[in-house]
């Protein structure tokens, strides 16, 4: 479903990516950990085109992208972004959009789907994710957790081949953690395809089927997600999971 060769990120003469290389197959579902700043979000957001990669080759369904030696186009790009929907740290919702407006815009300016279809979608992941009944609501009238909720419910009504998460939790109050991990589990179970940036060990130890390790840009070690968290290989991974405690 995705596979990445030899990628290579800067910024500037700073290499923050390093020759990654890895896949990962449909229904799986990977968990990127690290310390701060060795590369997660960035391997993610390259993964999803918002940064562009100076070289290497991504690969996710039936599109290839190779970036580096001439100038990749907008087709190339969108068609690349098209197979993996995003959820970020901080939700990101249209602040004057009530939650239905919020997940159907893209569906419609993008798809140019039929409304009636796409409030169809709206209300079936809606309920998904526990927030029909707050579907007229306003962003602002909603907690951390309940607009993540949506935000995931947003992502999915592109009907996305892989869902990518940076950090879906860390701005949340520890007491609203729960609730978006349980919905991100439950998606799991029914075999979406996730690469998941977490600091959460103890959900990446029951979600995930494999873990990537990352440090200074590279990928460290890379494991079934038990035998990695409980067993790591490498003295970093090791330091890094002895610090967490
Ligand atoms: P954290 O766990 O703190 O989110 P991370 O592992 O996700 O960290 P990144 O956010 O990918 O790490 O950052 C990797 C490196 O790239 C850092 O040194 C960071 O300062 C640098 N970096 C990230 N984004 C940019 C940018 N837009 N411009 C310049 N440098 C950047």
């Amino acid at each position: 479903m995705i596979n990445v060769s030899k990628l290579n990120k800067k910024f500037d003469d700073n290499t923050v990516l390093e020759s990654i290389d890895f896949s990962v197959e449909k229904g799986e579902v990977v968990c990127l950990i690290g310390p701060s700043g060795s590369g997660k979000t960035t391997l993610l957001r390259c993964l999803n085109v918002l940064e562009l990669p100076n070289s290497g080759t991504i690969t996710i369904g039936e599109k290839k992208v190779k970036f580096g030696a001439k100038n990749v186009s907008k087709k190339d790009i969108s068609e690349l972004r098209a197979y993996s929907g995003m959820v970020f740290q901080g939700f990101h919702l249209f602040p004057h959009k009530t939650v239905m407006e919020n997940i159907i815009e893209a569906p419609l300016t993008v798809k140019k789907a039929r409304k009636s279809t796409v409030l169809a979608d709206g209300e079936k992941l809606l309920k998904k994710v526990g927030m029909f009944e707050h579907k007229d609501k306003y962003p602002d009238a909603l907690s951390g957790g309940q607009q993540q909720r949506v935000a995931i419910a947003r992502a999915l009504m592109m009907n996305p081949d892989v869902m990518l998460f940076d950090e879906p939790t860390s701005a949340l109050d520890p007491q609203l953690v729960g609730e978006v991990l349980r919905v991100i589990e439950e998606l799991a179970k029914e075999g979406q395809t996730m690469v998941i940036v977490t600091h959460e060990m103890n959900f990446a130890k029951r979600v995930a089927d494999k873990v990537f390790f990352m440090d200074g840009g590279f990928i460290v070690e890379e494991g079934k997600a038990r035998e990695l968290l409980e067993h790591p290989k490498e003295a970093r991974t090791r330091e890094f999971l002895q610090l967490l405690g």
